[in-house]
């Protein structure tokens, strides 16, 4: 008997039970299609696009240690698994379960094939649904899911395949170029893909920096966080895994992944829709709007924010949360704005993740602190102390020393003009 393992965004041969799953036939087909209608939407920044080829390329790697390949496609995943299923006489169709509203279509339509379909856990620690508040359809606030998920028995970790062997005459294709997938160009500083080099950072950051989490992860300047977002984003990493070695706060942070990853299930308007009305109208200001993507609103911690998110395809969380708390309450922009150019550059962009967090940030959300706004000086000078982080990303800035590189704006005259940076688009003193 033959199975078909379809990748979408597991791409690890470890702890990933669908593929453990699928290795139990005699044959087992990987493939990873290119999907026409992901590629001609937003997903297709070119930092998601170059990571998820690295990524593939190095699970092509592993299932050819173990005998296999991975099969590659591109056009309809759902007509091309017919085909494949067609060409290879499977009976079997096993991938993971992933619950965004458009891998649930997907899914819907792959359960229609003559195919027994199994979709299995490991995108999540804990699957969206397997936890509800009694007499509720999903957890709305961040406090009682965490209690629960802390609660909740995790499935067992599955077996890494010890051999993978592929039906005769089945041809694996090439894995296209980026060119070939989307126009513009990757961020200069962005992290290489794949399970082999997640595992490195991995095991570099339980090394070095996990223990110290708790005290640091707001450290702007320190940068001591995990950085193992995008890894999680393509599954090149088990969160299940993650959540069992990781310490007490780092656990934490990936059951609010969990947690976006549940209300989006069940609320799949999420990434569109204010989840409870903001009560007042955005404002429209394009010329604010494009100083804020650009990182020259003259707040020097919000352009290092938004500078570092274009060098490196990532930005720190707090200054993800000081960036989008100015664009939404400081300038009244709309938070969709916010989150589609989150989505062109961020190499973990995720449309759970990133809409629950903007959608927190903003008040319009699930767990909602409405009224918090963030005074990005007090926050620069809380998690910034020094001014680093700022001289990191900002060089017109980098001959300030200490925390007064926070506000250029009260410099002398002569020497504000000679620094070719911009005037704060507001008045924050
Ligand atoms: P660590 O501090 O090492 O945390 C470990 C892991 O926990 C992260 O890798 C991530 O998977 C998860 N995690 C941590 N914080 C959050 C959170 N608030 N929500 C969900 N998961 C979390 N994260 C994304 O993965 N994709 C996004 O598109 C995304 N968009 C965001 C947008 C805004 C406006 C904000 C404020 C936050 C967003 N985040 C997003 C959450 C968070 O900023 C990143 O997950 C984190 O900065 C990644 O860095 P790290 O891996 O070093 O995190």
């Amino acid at each position: 008997n033959t199975s078909i393992m379809l990748f979408t965004r597991d791409l690890r041969v470890r702890d990933n039970p669908a593929l453990a799953a699928a290795c139990g036939a005699d044959h087992v087909v990987p493939v990873f299609v290119f999907d026409n209608t992901i590629l001609d939407g937003p997903f297709a920044a070119p930092n998601r696009v170059r990571f998820l080829l690295d990524s593939l390329a190095d699970l092509r790697r592993s299932l050819r240690g173990l005998g296999g390949d991975l099969v590659v496609r591109r056009g309809d995943p759902v007509t091309e698994t017919a085909r494949l299923a067609r060409e290879t006489h499977a009976s079997a169709l096993f991938l993971g379960d992933e619950r965004s509203a458009y891998a649930t279509r997907r899914l819907a339509r792959l359960r229609g094939l003559d195919l027994d379909v199994s979709a299995g856990p490991g995108i999540t620690v804990v699957p969206p649904g397997d936890l509800t508040p009694s007499g509720g359809d999903h957890y709305r606030v961040f406090t009682p899911y965490w209690r629960a998920w802390e609660a909740a028995r995790w499935r067992p970790v599955a077996d890494s395949p010890k051999a993978v062997r592929l039906p005769p005459g089945v041809r694996p294709g090439r894995l296209p170029r980026l060119a070939g997938l989307v126009s513009g160009s990757p961020s200069p500083g962005l992290a290489s893909g794949g399970e082999r080099a997640g595992r490195e950072r991995m095991a570099a950051w339980l090394r070095e920096d996990a223990a110290d989490y708790e005290r640091v992860h707001d450290d702007l300047a320190a940068d001591r966080t995990s950085r193992l977002s995008p890894y999680l984003k393509f599954g090149c990493l088990s969160p299940r895994e993650l959540a069992e070695t990781g310490p007490d706060g780092f656990r934490r942070q990936l059951a609010w992944r969990d947690f976006h990853h549940q209300v989006a299930a069940a609320f799949p308007r999420l990434p569109k829709d204010d989840y409870r009305p903001r009560g007042r109208n955005w404002c429209r200001d394009d010329a604010a709007l494009a100083a804020w993507r650009d990182g020259t609103t003259g707040v020097p911690i919000v352009d290092a924010g938004m500078r570092q998110l274009r060098r490196e395809g990532f930005m720190h969380n707090r200054a993800r949360l000081i960036t989008a708390s100015f664009l939404t309450r400081d300038l009244g922009i709309d938070w969709r704005h916010g989150l589609r150019h989150f989505n062109d550059w961020l190499t973990d962009g995720d449309v759970a993740d990133n809409a629950g967090n903007w959608q927190w940030v903003a008040g319009t959300g699930n767990n909602t602190r409405p009224g918090q706004t963030m005074n990005p000086l007090r926050q620069a000078l809380r998690f910034d102390p020094g001014g680093d982080y700022v001289r990191r990303y900002v060089p017109e800035l980098a001959g300030i020393d200490g925390r007064r590189v926070h506000r250029p704006w009260a410099l002398p005259a002569a020497r504000k003009r000679a620094l070719g940076y911009p005037p704060p688009i507001i008045d924050l003193d």
